[in-house]
């Protein structure tokens, strides 16, 4: 807290994995020595560099990019770049943060990371974005590698800007390794990347309910966000059987009273992929009511999946879902839920499901593509998918190992928590102190 007073949400990241780990560390002093805490709160290096361009007047922009390469201890570092006006070192550093432990929870041998700028791209051209991109890899190249900082997409950055951005560093260091993840299915991405956070936060879902020995069928869900992770959390939810309520993007929710179809999902994947419009523009018809300046937390569920951004759902949403009778939350987005929220989800006793563990499966398959690309294969959809449904298995059982409660139930926030620290932590013994 001393060191970095004006990094809000790191701080809040650090603090709920250390009120986890403590009672561990009691439990398990082999683990309290060598620095371990210390170091592992520490970024391994942080990079921060001017991205000049040009827009298309003529005139030259000016901004500000990072990379935070957290950790690499179990492999090289891995996570996305966002691209968002509200980016700031504080954010990096908390994705950077929670993403290796996440990485860690996947059982694949990535290491941690995270980056972006404050570049905003909505109401940017092609070129525009275009250009960004390449000025923003004039400097982040020296730093990527296949075996040294492998970035994906995040808020802002989807098949487009990692397109543009694997384009220049292939040219830059004349090598066509896999240096993103993300990447479209024409130049070595793999099946399933696009769907796999949201599918895979699902998939969790599954996990849960099953264990709690609980149904999905008919469940009526509601998931904030409309953009990658949240449109496949909600197509998935819809396969399995849910009925999903809501959608949201920064304007407000977007409400259907009888649920989306898979027309109605495909109808704002247009929206939002292509014509990169606002959810505003698709309510009021007879399907859907648009709620301005709304979050979706107050409509009456059993199932909510928070899949737009950090902080989107607070103390006094938590109590409006657990009054209504909410039975499972699962983080799409990362670290969506203040600590506060999570408190009221916890002291309810609703499954709750914190991001670093059921919406792994991003990362996880963004694991597959590297092992795709350095076996120079393409595995099938269901190769993939059938990987995916696995990882997201594996993942739940190690919470569940680290997180059971006296009474049977499962704490996922000590559960995801314990299992990613243990995993690196053993990597950081083994190799010394450095
Ligand atoms: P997208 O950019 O595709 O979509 C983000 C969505 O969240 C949009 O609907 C956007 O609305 C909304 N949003 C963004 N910022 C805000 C805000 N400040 N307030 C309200 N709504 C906001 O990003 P992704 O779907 O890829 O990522 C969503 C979350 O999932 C993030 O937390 C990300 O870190 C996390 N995540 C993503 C993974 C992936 O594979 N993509 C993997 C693991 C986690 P609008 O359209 O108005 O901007």
């Amino acid at each position: 807290q001393q060191r970095d007073p004006q990094q809000p949400e790191f701080l809040q990241a650090v603090q709920e994995v250390t009120a986890s780990l403590w009672p561990f560390l009691e439990r398990h002093p082999e683990y309290a020595r060598e620095g371990l805490l210390e170091r592992l709160v520490e970024p391994e290096r942080v990079l921060q560099f001017r991205v000049s361009w040009v827009d298309d007047h003529g005139q030259v922009r000016v901004n500000r990019a990072w990379r935070v390469q957290h950790s690499s201890a179990i492999g090289p570092f891995k996570g996305g770049m966002r691209f968002h006006p509200s980016v700031n070192l504080s954010i990096l550093k908390f994705l950077a943060f929670e993403q290796t432990f996440k990485n860690a929870l996947t059982t694949l041998p990535m290491g941690g990371g995270k980056g972006g700028s404050d570049f905003d791209p909505k109401g940017r051209s092609d070129g525009e974005v275009m250009r960004f991109c390449q000025a923003l890899m004039l400097e982040l190249y020296r730093h990527l590698g296949p075996d040294t900082d492998v970035p994906a997409g995040d808020i802002g950055v989807g098949a487009r800007e990692v397109g543009y951005m694997a384009g220049m560093m292939k040219k830059l260091s004349n090598q066509a390794g896999c240096v993103f993840t993300g990447k479209g299915l024409a130049y070595g991405g793999s099946l399933m990347r696009p769907e796999a956070t949201g599918y895979g936060t699902v998939y969790f879902v599954e996990q849960m309910l099953h264990h709690a020995r609980r149904e999905t069928q008919g469940a009526r869900v509601l998931v904030s966000g409309s953009g990658n992770v949240a449109q496949y959390a909600a197509l998935k939810a819809l396969e399995l059987g849910g009925r999903v309520l809501t959608l949201s993007d920064s304007g407000g929710t977007l409400y259907a009273k009888d649920g989306f179809d898979e027309d109605a999902l495909a109808e704002v994947a247009t929206l939002k992929n292509e014509r990169r419009g606002r959810l505003a523009e698709l309510g009021d018809d007879r399907r859907f009511e648009y709620l301005p300046g709304r979050r979706p937390w107050h409509v009456p569920a059993e199932i909510a999946l928070p899949c737009a951004t950090q902080n989107e759902l607070d103390e006094d949403d938590a109590r409006t879902l657990v009054d209504n009778g909410v039975v499972c939350v699962a983080e799409g987005a990362n670290m969506p839920s203040t600590l506060e929220a999570v408190d009221v989800f916890q002291h309810a006793h609703v499954l709750y499901a914190p991001g670093k563990a059921s919406n792994a499966g991003g990362v996880a398959t963004s694991g597959l593509e590297m092992s795709q690309n350095a076996l120079r294969l393409s595995w099938h959809h269901a190769e993939v998918d059938e990987r995916l449904h696995a990882i997201m298995k594996d993942i739940h059982g190690h919470c569940v190992r680290h997180g059971k409660r006296t009474d049977g139930s499962v704490n996922y926030v000590d559960g995801a928590n314990i299992a990613g620290f243990v995993k690196v932590a053993d990597a950081m013994l083994a190799q010394g102190v450095y």
